[in-house]
């Protein structure tokens, strides 16, 4: 008789989105005539740059004709491609990274859960609290979490570093020492940015301690600020203790196309097993890739016109961002990110849980947001709202709430 992998049945249901879902049609269901806003959603929705548009339909071309067919792409992804990325987002910022350091992939949700399978089964793991859910259930799956207390919403065998209004959403380095570190700036949930200054902290910590830090870049296209990293490997040493996953996600609207990438520099060593090669082995072994048109279109991502026409999306939900963020601190809540990040984290008012301020801002307003508790317990009594709607609706929406 087969076994199943039981740690699959220790994982709580994730109800979060399903059941945001379930109450939004439940009261629209009671009240047709009103119209609500959806401000919680973490998906892109302005389309394509035409730049991308235009490079996805010439690789289109080339697949349909003998001469310039392409089957399998390489193991790590096509070179056009990694050579582009080694040169824009990391030689211009004077980090050592080289194009053969550099996996591509079909996003960051995947490599941030498969990244794990690397590790041994007893390594500790060191997450924030609140946190993106992919890092920690990918390694409850793995059996590295041990057991679930459902009071607390913790497991028993996980780090969690707390990120408070106190400590300005940035997590202290831990007492205990984790093998594995974490770490997402801009930060998904909160919004919050790390300094070059606190991230070379935590570099240095790795390096002493022997730890790795698994550092997800998704939202660094929505840094404005000056002295905020854009990547791990512009601290000093983190080529000997980082991985950096990134996506294209949420700079290029990459959401239903996929695309990402992960850099393993080659001086990260177990002893004298690169991690590198562990990775290549794991790539070859059970991914053929992401899809030629879609790694063209990646390119196009890093072209003049690319370039330009991203800056000017991320410059629309940069504007929602700024409008919601100054219009509720005007109206007297306390919120943070918004700034480097698409994500406003705002405290709840009246001591409401995270739950209550969702029902209030849905039966009030007609606004629709993400409870904080839905990221962990340390997310209880916030709210997070996004910048990903239209300007017209985020207007409305932010004009609603300040009315209430
Ligand atoms: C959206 C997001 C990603 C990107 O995932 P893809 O699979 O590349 O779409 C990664 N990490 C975090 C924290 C995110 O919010």
């Amino acid at each position: 008789m087969f076994q199943i992998n039981e740690n699959y049945l220790k994982l709580p249901g994730s109800y979060l989105f399903s059941t945001i879902g379930k109450k939004v049609s439940a009261y629209s269901g009671a009240h047709p005539d009103k119209k609500i806003i959806r401000l919680g959603i973490g998906d892109v929705t302005l389309p394509l740059a035409p730049a991308i548009v235009s490079a996805l339909h010439k690789a289109v071309e080339e697949m349909g004709r003998a001469e310039t067919f392409r089957g399998y792409a390489p193991d790590l992804g096509y070179e056009f491609l990694r050579n582009t990325i080694a040169e824009n987002d990391y030689k211009s910022r004077g980090c050592e990274i080289g194009p053969d350091e550099i996996f591509i992939s079909d996003g960051a949700k995947s490599d941030s859960a498969n990244i794990q399978e690397i590790f041994g089964p007893e390594n500790k793991v060191a997450v924030c609290d609140p946190v993106y859910p992919v890092y920690v259930d990918s390694n409850v799956m793995a059996g590295r979490a041990g057991s679930y207390d459902r009071e607390r919403g913790i497991w028993s065998d996980v780090i969690y570093m707390p990120c408070t209004e106190e400590n300005g959403f940035l997590p202290g380095l831990p007492k205990e020492h984790p093998d594995l570190i974490y770490l997402c700036f801009p930060n998904n949930p909160t919004g919050a940015v790390i300094t070059k200054a606190r991230l070379q902290e935590w570099v240095d910590y790795a390096n002493e301690t022997g730890a790795v830090i698994l550092y997800d870049a998704a939202y660094e296209a929505y840094i404005s600020e000056p002295g905020v990293p854009h990547s791990i490997y512009e601290c000093e040493g983190a080529v000997t203790c980082a991985i950096e996953l990134k996506s294209f996600s949420k700079n290029a609207g990459f959401t239903g196309m996929r695309l990402g990438y992960t850099v393993i520099p080659k001086k990260l060593k177990c002893g004298d097993v690169a991690l590198h090669s562990l990775w290549a082995r794991r790539h070859g072994t059970k991914y053929n890739g992401a899809p030629y048109i879609v790694q063209r279109a990646g390119e196009a991502v890093y072209s003049r016109e690319g370039k330009a026409q991203l800056e000017a999306q991320i410059s629309y939900y940069r504007k929602n961002a700024d409008y919601i963020f100054n219009g509720l601190k005007r109206a007297g809540y306390t919120v943070s990110g918004g700034v480097n990040s698409p994500y406003i984290w705002l405290k709840t008012p009246k001591g409401m849980t995270s739950w209550e301020f969702f029902d209030y801002l849905l039966e009030n307003a007609n606004v629709a947001g993400t409870p904080g508790s839905g990221f962990g317990p340390g997310g209880e009594g916030y709210f997070r709202l996004t910048a990903f709607g239209s300007y017209e609706n985020t207007v409305e929406a932010v004009d609603r709430i300040r009315m209430l």
